[in-house]
């Protein structure tokens, strides 16, 4: 590995690795390595515009290193710490022509092709059903779980989603690369139709997910019916009644996820002590906001400089941060009487007695109401770290703030 010295006797061509990303603003540079999770940062005015020309497209990550360049100390230290770090190599340019990089073009446009496809209906990958809106339990904060992670909920809709009504929807989206349809209520073991509903969804040509809640579990009638459910999602809201989600552990599928709905801190040492009494049970934890527990939030979910360079963030990561939202992109909700969003907490696209699922698609192409929000605006925008972040997801727009993250100004101009 070849390194610049104090006797510099030639000029020098640098050639960036291709899998270096490279983001800048004007008082700083990011370089990071995207197969091994390294990265370097520096303020140095000459290294920020010697990287930024070298990654302009034209260059394709290759720049020319003359003499009069490496008398300033500070660039050539920077140089060769790249160089340590096997983000990039330099040969001599006396003795070569200017070599080729493989450095990736990273496209920030949006493809709006597909608002023009006439198979809209490729782009729809999860498929969320709010069947009824009908439950007697009492959640403390029923109407925010629902907008923070998939999860019923009594306060967002009316009514019962009919059996013809699903079977259209079936019909509609058997061509789709569905991965997954989420059933949800309410309580939708109260569904007056529901083991129908489970026949048909069996044909289904995908996942079914079932969402309930664990009371409602421990309520019903017919233990039978929840047998047939493929996936059983089950959620487990606080203060946790343990006595009845013995219960239902015992009367589950061996497979059921539950998620523990917490609101604050302490709640995961309980989480912790039943994990470790129903030692085969699956289980996840979800973090909700419930209006006054940010300082919770800041603690468990605000990302911080370590959370972001925590593991490699793929090329292909990357990638897709640049162009579409993951936790939305390919996701519509409907509701018992036909409303459809991209996500619950977004606008509504139309409703499905007037629009077809295709439509309804080619409606969020158009409108953008969730698909395709980035980390584009302020602060984020500003920010090194912009689309090595995750993109923006329901928490934010819960608590009404477009970073949640504990890191200080430095990275933002
Ligand atoms: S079980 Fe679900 S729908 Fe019923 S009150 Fe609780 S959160 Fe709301
Ligand atoms: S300001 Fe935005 S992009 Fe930067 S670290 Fe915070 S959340 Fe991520």
């Amino acid at each position: 590995m070849s390194k610049i010295t104090d006797n510099v006797i030639c000029d020098y061509w640098f050639v960036l690795k291709p899998n270096i990303y490279v983001t800048s603003n004007a008082e700083r540079i990011l370089l990071y390595d995207m197969g091994r999770g390294l990265h370097l940062e520096s303020e140095e005015k000459d290294c920020i515009s010697f990287i930024q020309t070298v990654y302009e497209s034209q260059n394709l990550g290759v720049g020319f290193l003359s003499r009069s360049m490496l008398t300033n100390d500070k660039f050539v230290f920077f140089v060769n710490r790249v160089i340590d770090l096997q983000m990039a190599d330099i040969i001599s340019a006396d003795t070569n022509d200017k070599p080729a990089s493989l450095l990736p073009v990273f496209n920030l446009k949006r493809n709006n092709t597909c608002s023009q496809s006439t198979n809209l209906i490729y782009y729809l990958t999860s498929l969320t059903l709010y069947i009824n809106t009908d439950c007697s339990q009492k959640c403390k904060f029923c109407d925010l779980y629902c907008k923070q992670t998939t999860c019923c909920a009594n306060k967002l809709s009316e009514g019962e989603m009919s059996l013809d009504f699903l079977k259209d929807i079936m019909r509609q989206t058997s061509a789709s690369p569905l991965a997954k349809i989420n059933i949800v209520g309410g309580n939708i073991l109260e569904h007056k139709q529901f083991s129908s509903f489970v026949e048909v969804l069996k044909k289904a040509n995908t996942s079914v997910h079932y969402w309930l809640n664990y009371k409602n579990i421990e309520s019903a009638n017919d233990d039978n019916l929840l047998k047939q459910m493929q996936h059983q999602n089950i959620l487990v809201d606080f203060p946790i009644d343990e006595a009845k989600l013995e219960k239902v552990i015992k009367k589950s599928n061996q497979k059921a996820i539950y998620y523990f709905l917490v609101d604050e801190e302490s709640q995961y040492q309980q989480v912790g002590a039943i994990a470790d009494r129903f030692n085969n049970i699956n289980y996840k934890t979800i973090p909700i906001y419930n209006n006054y527990n940010i300082d919770f939030f800041k603690k468990k979910v605000f990302l911080s400089k370590e959370d972001i360079f925590s593991a490699p963030i793929s090329r292909n990561k990357i990638s897709c941060n640049q162009s579409f939202n993951s936790n939305y992109y390919g996701s519509l909700y409907i509701f018992p009487d036909g409303t459809a969003k991209a996500n619950p907490n977004a606008e509504k696209l139309g409703n499905l007695n007037a629009n077809s699922i295709a439509e309804l698609l080619r409606l969020e192409m158009e409108r953008n109401t969730s698909w395709i929000k980035l980390r584009n605006n302020e602060p984020c925008n500003k920010c090194l770290y912009q689309y090595l972040c995750p993109p923006p997801s329901n928490y934010e727009i819960i608590i009404g703030k477009s970073n949640l993250c504990s890191l200080k100004t430095e990275t933002m101009y």
